[in-house]
């Protein structure tokens, strides 16, 4: 019986709260352990694009999903796919059906921001306990005795992982290590797309922008306050981020990179100002 047991969730990303308040749906008794000092500690990522099997199936068993409309951004999921030239492949600003829940192509898109708010509006007070960086854990009767890097520790009968790509969880599940794609993405926003990058700005009006080419990748979409968040990704050593000597917070060394990597790229899709 889960409702009498102690569960502690690692991690606070969307696959933690959405469980976490599945779980409270059920009277079980959770807290969430989050690395992140408070709710407002960091900038949230891209935005989501959520599938209807997936994303929305699990929101649908959370009763959010009339919240999660509340929330969306219709008409970011349109989709533009381009190559290095700018030459269009794919485009469905013309004919993508309407906003069409249920529709298991119906993808619609959700910033990072608002999804993470409104799953924490839905659990119980206090159940995120913030600053709470996972270290370790070892066996402690039934269950398990929580280190985190703040040297507080925590008992729970039940762990729950959901720590993210480079989990510190997942050791004590399964010898297997993930492996390395062999693909590494830097991840940047423009605040002004209209002006600073407006070929990409016309070509994707208000949707989604994915650009191939020689086994590269430039994509993004536009954010709730107008800014327009992307990746570059690039086939590279998994050790690049730490020996590539860039210094990210320096646009110029960031701009050479780019140029090197992506040679002959049109200007359309990879204004300068990127
Ligand atoms: C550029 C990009 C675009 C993406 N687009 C999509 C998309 O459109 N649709 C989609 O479904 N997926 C997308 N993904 C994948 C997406 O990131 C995941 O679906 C989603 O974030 C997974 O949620 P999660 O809760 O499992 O993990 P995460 O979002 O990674 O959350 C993990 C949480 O655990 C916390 N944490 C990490 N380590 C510890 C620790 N040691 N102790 C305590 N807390 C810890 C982190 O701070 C974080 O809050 C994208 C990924 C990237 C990189």
């Amino acid at each position: 019986m889960i409702q009498n047991k102690e569960i502690a969730i690692i991690g606070g990303g969307p696959g933690g709260l959405t469980l976490a308040r599945l779980l409270q749906l059920k009277g079980a008794n959770v807290e969430v352990y989050e690395r992140d000092l408070n709710k407002d500690a960091r900038v949230q990522g891209t935005t989501l694009d959520m599938h209807e099997e997936s994303g929305l199936a699990a929101l649908r068993k959370a009763q959010l999903l009339d919240e999660f409309k509340k929330n969306y951004r219709p008409g970011a999921d349109k989709l533009i796919i381009v190559n290095e030239n700018a030459e269009t492949f794919f485009s469905d600003h013309e004919n993508k059906p309407e906003e069409d829940f249920g529709n298991e192509h119906f993808r619609p898109e959700i910033d990072r921001g608002p999804l993470r708010k409104m799953l924490l509006g839905s659990l119980q007070p206090d159940t995120v306990v913030w600053d709470s960086q996972f270290l370790s854990m070892e066996k402690q009767g039934d269950g398990w005795r929580l280190h985190f890097k703040n040297e507080t520790s925590a008992y729970a009968d039940i762990v729950i992982g959901a720590d993210g790509a480079n989990s510190k969880i997942r050791p004590y599940i399964t010898p297997i290590r993930y492996f390395y794609s062999g693909v590494t993405a830097v991840e940047g926003s423009v605040s002004n797309p209209e002006t600073d990058t407006p070929d990409i700005y016309q070509l994707r009006k208000g949707g989604r922008i994915l650009a191939l080419g020689g086994g590269n990748f430039l994509g993004g979409g536009s954010k709730g306050d107008g800014s327009f968040s992307f990746i570059a990704s690039y086939k590279t050593d998994e050790d690049w981020v730490k020996n590539s000597g860039i210094d990210f917070a320096d646009k110029t060394q960031v701009l050479a990179w780019f140029k090197k990597n992506f040679p002959g790229w049109s200007n359309v899709v990879s204004s300068e100002r990127t």
